[in-house]
């Protein structure tokens, strides 16, 4: 069923060669072993493909785990803990052995590698997202290649789900990747679980926003955190911003460098949106809203076909609290998710202002912030 597109698909892989950005996301399954940590081999190889593209002209931005494993060995642990502050250890004690590795591969060729820790709270906050923009933004033109891990002293979100599934694609909206290769011990996304049904075939190319994947992608492997569940939410993601995915096997030789020069290996999971700005795409990249305004038809439409602003006129219902500034969600009368944004009014105001025309918000509130709701520039709509 996904098969059918060969044409398009031939299209969006040769199209590969010509992207900028590029976020690369190695898990732990791929980049350690259970009881000796970081696979040294394993991760020059992957850092001599990464040269290989750096001197092609692409831009490259690496998200790798691998932290908790070698912290794990590191520590004498002969299994990962259970409790999370042991985790937390582990890894703050093997994120320096990682850091050391890139660090000694990159100067080998004369480049620098620079460790950047963060949160998914790091892209909900506008301040703290802009900081780590410009920082990235920065390194990458100077020609350094920026190695991010989830800061896990102080979050657990990869450690407990992901194993930085999210935290890339997140990242892919920030540094507006044009595509986010996530490498791991797989061939790619499997029509179902390969453990379990041998002859399943393997997805060469769907849209990221196809429905019928999320039956596809079953509960996380036995190494590292993160699943197929996690990878189809990282595509989700990047292709909000416009980037398109690829699944691939890390144990293939020069595995990135072959993706990108358009060979057939793996799952392409592709945009069907075309990029967006930066601010659209942080918008997009959202993840912890505070409320929801439920929207009549009108104001879907309006929001999806006109592209414009969301007026208070067209929100039927508030749900949850949320300040001027906060990310909202838009949901039609039947649930169905239509876009987010950064609100004008406080929850309690927007309370008030339900199915008022904007002329009438200053009677209702005694003053007006904005027009609008939601500025069309704060808004995201899914299609
Ligand atoms: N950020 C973690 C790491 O680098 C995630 C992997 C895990 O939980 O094992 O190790």
């Amino acid at each position: 069923m996904f098969a059918s597109d060969l044409e398009g698909e031939t299209a969006l892989r040769a199209g590969l060669r010509d992207a900028g950005r590029v976020v690369v996301k190695f898990g732990s399954a791929l980049l350690t072993s259970p009881g000796t940590g970081l696979e040294h081999a394993r991760i020059r190889s992957l850092v001599d493909d990464i040269h290989e593209l750096l001197d092609a002209g692409h831009q490259v931005v690496v998200v790798s785990s691998g932290a908790v494993a070698e912290g794990c060995v590191r520590l004498g642990l002969d299994r990962r803990p259970d409790a999370v502050s042991d985790l937390q250890a582990a890894a703050a004690v093997g994120q320096v052995g990682l850091m050391a590795i890139y660090e000694q591969l990159f100067v080998a060729r004369g480049r620098h590698a620079a460790m950047v820790l963060l949160t998914h709270d790091d892209f909900a906050h506008r301040e703290r997202y802009l900081n780590a923009r410009a920082t990235l933004n920065r390194l990458v033109s100077a020609g350094v290649v920026p190695v991010i891990n989830e800061n896990d002293t102080v979050a657990t979100d990869e450690i407990r789900f992901g194993d930085n599934d999210t935290l890339a694609g997140l990242v892919s909206n920030v540094v507006e990747a044009d595509v986010l290769v996530l490498l791991t011990d797989a061939d790619g996304l499997y029509t179902a679980d390969p453990r379990q049904q041998q002859d399943a075939p393997m997805v060469n190319f769907a849209a990221a926003n196809d429905r019928q994947l999320d039956a596809m992608a079953g509960p996380g492997g036995a190494f590292g955190r993160g699943g197929m569940v996690t990878k189809l939410a990282a595509a989700r993601l990047a292709a909000d911003g416009g980037a398109h995915t690829l699944i691939a096997p890390g144990r293939l030789e020069r595995v990135i460098s072959r993706l990108l020069a358009g060979e057939r290996i793996g799952t392409l999971l592709a945009a069907t949106v075309a990029p967006r700005d930066a601010r659209k795409r942080w918008i997009a990249g959202l993840r912890k809203s505070k409320g929801c305004l439920v929207l009549d038809a009108g104001a879907v439409s309006a929001l999806q076909q006109g592209g414009r602003s969301l007026l208070c006129v067209g929100v039927r219902r508030v749900v949850g609290q949320f300040q001027r500034g906060d990310v909202v969600r838009f949901e039609d009368e039947n649930g169905q998710a239509v876009g987010q944004g950064l609100v004008n009014y406080t929850s309690a105001e927007a309370d008030r202002l339900i199915g008022v025309p904007t002329a009438g918000i200053a009677s209702v509130l005694g003053y007006v912030n904005e027009p609008e709701l939601v500025h069309r520039d704060n808004l995201v709509v899914y299609r």
